[in-house]
């Protein structure tokens, strides 16, 4: 069987989950959107299931996994529902229900439910994806309010810039949500993983830790007190050849690496159709049985080089780490042009392993 592996350490989620509820007084939803960040949305919501106080995903049809799988705490939909005869089964399955947009709005006051739902009120603050404007959010409340369709309204914004720690723009945004909100007495949902780490005085009633619940940190984080968020994943494959190749030696498709040394070099069963970034450079870091080397050449479908030269002992069936303990997925991401959220979302094609809690 093909060597190439994801192994996904459970124990380190539920550590992530725990560190990131004490960055926020408030509960912790859970972000297991894109089947977890390609962790496999069951196998994380289940393992957090007694601890966690609640799970967001994008779709309904993410939020009807869960529940099938015997989830039972809330499940927020963060883009609501992308067309009304969802509604329904939103109040079969106790969802909440983002609503961004008027025709949204329309849709669950003009619904005949069985009963109401908890609706979180997305409020376009400044990123202007989705979301109500400032000027609208008053009425939009009243329009929610006064709907028999409604149980509870939370009021949710998104910050579009958290990760920029030396810009003022998130408390900007920040200020615009407390204005457009004043004098509405609602639960509030603000900070994603950025804002967790980066913006200790926002908090809120409901905070949404996506990214640092699987070990990749958006930017530094001095309010850690040298506790750190564990990589979940480890991307591993083995060598399955080695060529000892002299100096002027092109290596790989479009001789992007030429040998500058006679050079050992190792053939590894892991490629861009496993979801490792054909952008990744000669140098990018990996690591053979624990020891760090580089990728050499460029990235093929099935299969990538290293340098083997300084791995003596290194051959044919030993472990090489794409990225997990040793190598930093973020140092991956940030050579290949990209964040470790794409990254982890394309991860395919391999066999995942779950470690036992
Ligand atoms: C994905 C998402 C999050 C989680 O973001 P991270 O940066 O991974 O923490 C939070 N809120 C919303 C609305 C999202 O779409």
């Amino acid at each position: 069987m093909r060597p190439a592996r994801a192994l996904i350490n459970l124990q380190a989620l539920r550590h992530n989950y725990q560190l990131a509820q004490t960055l926020c007084a408030g509960k912790a939803l859970a972000v297991v959107k894109a089947d977890a960040y390609g962790h496999g949305a069951v196998v994380c919501s289940q393992a957090l299931q007694d601890i966690s106080d609640g799970f967001a995903v994008s779709s309904l049809e993410e939020a009807l996994e869960l529940r099938a799988a015997g989830i039972k705490q809330p499940i927020v939909l963060l883009e609501g529902f992308f067309h009304a005869d969802e509604l329904a089964l939103i109040v079969a399955y106790d969802l909440w229900c983002m609503v961004h947009a008027e025709w949204q709005l329309q849709a669950v006051e003009q619904a005949q439910l069985s009963q109401p739902i908890r609706v979180w009120l997305k409020i376009d603050s400044g990123m202007h994806r989705v979301g109500f404007f400032p000027h609208e959010v008053y009425t939009v409340w009243q329009r929610l309010q006064a709907s028999h369709n409604v149980a509870s309204v939370v009021l949710a914004t998104h910050f579009a810039r958290a990760d920029e720690q030396y810009s003022s723009r998130t408390q900007e945004q920040y200020q615009v949500f407390l204005e457009a909100t004043r004098g509405i007495q609602a639960q509030v949902s603000v900070c994603n993983s950025p804002a967790l780490l980066a913006w200790p005085d926002i908090c809120s009633d409901w905070s949404r830790p996506g990214i640092i619940l699987y070990g990749s940190q958006p930017v530094a984080a001095e309010r850690l007190n040298g506790e750190q968020f564990r990589p979940v994943m480890t991307l591993q494959s083995k060598v399955i050849a080695v060529r000892e190749l002299p100096a002027g030696e092109p290596v790989g498709y479009g001789a992007q690496f030429v040998s500058d040394k006679p050079m050992r070099v190792g053939v590894v069963a892991l490629g861009y159709a496993d979801g490792y970034p054909r952008h990744a450079p000669t140098g990018t870091p990996v690591a053979v049985d624990g020891k760090r080397t580089r990728l050499l050449g460029r990235v093929s479908m099935d299969m990538l080089a290293i340098d083997l030269t300084d791995h003596v002992t290194a051959s044919v069936g030993s472990v090489v780490e794409l990225w997990g303990e040793n190598v930093s997925i973020d140092e991956v991401a940030e050579l290949a042009g990209t964040i470790s959220y794409e990254l982890l979302c394309h991860v395919k094609r391999v066999k995942y392993e779950y470690l036992p809690i």
